[in-house]
């Protein structure tokens, strides 16, 4: 018996994580500065740590309490219906949950290149073919909706990233809603906002009030801390109400996940504290990196170092694991993701000596 034919088909390529990095370079993970995959380095709000402790006794049970609550604490946090939130294990969840609502074999989506890889990779075991719009480095990654409408050829669903990943930049709701007007009644408008807590944007949400093509993704991995838990959602127009339940897996969420969920939504105080510190190191690095950078409204910046295969490797020797992006595509561009103050100016010293002493960057900083 053989697999379909998956030859076609591309792994998903996450940044690389402390434990295995330090196996790799035989340093204790504690000695590591790792700001490669976007976490909260605050770490989860103490709330939903505590959630996690006390779920451990009643793991036996299906979550159906739990899965039903937070949907109701979720559809209340954004003044939608319970039948628009659309609960998934990450926001990659809700990606496969809109590939598995709306393609048909043979459909088409449109996605932004570089840009998140798993909207293809969903699209593509979904039997759907996918296309690409241009977010250009020569732009500064800027986004512009006569870019994604000058390639839109009719897709059923066109992904928006804002902030976007790996750049940062976003697209404004009036942008947004220009592309979406521009397009057919049967495409809907996915508007990834897994960084959208960390920039001064609202959130797509508000264009459900008055649309049926936009759907919003959200996740409680980046801001909430909660990313091994793999807690998401989608908000879907109010037309789509039974849609879910048609083809959610059976619980998508598990119990632990569910109620440390519900605790972090009402940390308020630590989502604001992760935010904050994110926008200081963004900036932190913009003036201090000796790079070029870009303007970035997520938590993590993209530096063009030239070659990013080559400083990361360096970066990793003396403890600091950072995104090389040539998996995105842009092989000259390192991802750092904010860290706490003290990981935020480490790295950045380490960085600047790993550039100096491969005499790569622009050596606007002081190095000594
Ligand atoms: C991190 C990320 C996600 C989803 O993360 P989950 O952990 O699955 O919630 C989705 N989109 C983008 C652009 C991301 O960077």
């Amino acid at each position: 018996m053989e697999l379909r034919d998956l030859s076609d088909h591309s792994e998903y390529v996450p940044g690389r994580g402390k434990k295995e990095v330090a196996r790799e370079v035989g340093l204790d993970p504690s000695e590591l500065i790792a700001l490669s995959s976007n976490e909260n380095p605050h770490g989860p709000s103490p709330a939903a740590a505590e959630a996690v402790r006390d779920s451990a006794e009643v793991v036996h049970h299906y979550p159906k309490a739990s899965h039903a609550d937070l949907i109701d604490a979720v559809a209340a946090e954004w003044d939608l219906t319970a039948e628009q939130i659309w609960l998934s294990p990450g926001a990659d969840g809700a990606i496969d949950l809109l590939s598995r609502a709306v393609l048909d074999p043979g459909d088409e989506i449109l996605i932004p290149e570089p840009g998140f890889s798993y909207y293809g990779m969903s699209g593509r075991y979904h039997h759907a073919e996918m296309n690409g719009y241009e977010v250009s480095k020569a732009d500064e990654f800027a986004q512009h909706p006569e870019t994604v409408l000058a390639a839109y050829s009719g897709e059923r669903i066109v992904f928006v990233t804002a902030p976007h990943n790996p750049s940062g930049t976003v697209m404004s709701l009036t942008d947004i809603e220009t592309v979406a007007d521009a397009t057919a009644d049967s495409t809907v408008i996915a508007v990834d906002e897994a960084y959208g807590e960390y920039a001064d944007m609202p959130s797509a949400r508000r264009l459900l009030d008055d649309r049926d093509d936009i759907a919003v993704l959200r996740t409680m991995s980046k801001a909430y801390g909660l990313a091994g838990l793999r807690v998401g959602y989608a908000m879907v127009p109010e037309e789509w109400a039974d849609g879910y339940a048609k083809v959610n897996t059976p619980f998508a969420v598990n119990e632990v996940g569910c109620r440390a969920a519900m605790a972090a939504l009402e940390d308020k105080d630590h989502v604001n504290q992760t935010v904050e510190t994110a926008r200081w190191a963004r900036e932190y690095f913009r003036e201090h990196i000796a790079a070029p950078t870009f303007p970035s409204s997520g938590n993590f910046i993209l530096v063009d170092v030239g070659d990013a295969t080559r400083v990361a490797k360096a970066a990793r020797d003396r403890g600091v694991v950072l995104r090389d992006c040539t998996s995105f595509g842009l092989p000259g561009c390192l991802r750092i993701s904010c860290g706490t103050r003290e990981e935020t100016r480490q790295a950045t010293e380490t960085l600047n000596q790993v550039l100096a002493d491969l005499q790569l960057g622009v050596h606007a900083w002081p190095i000594d």
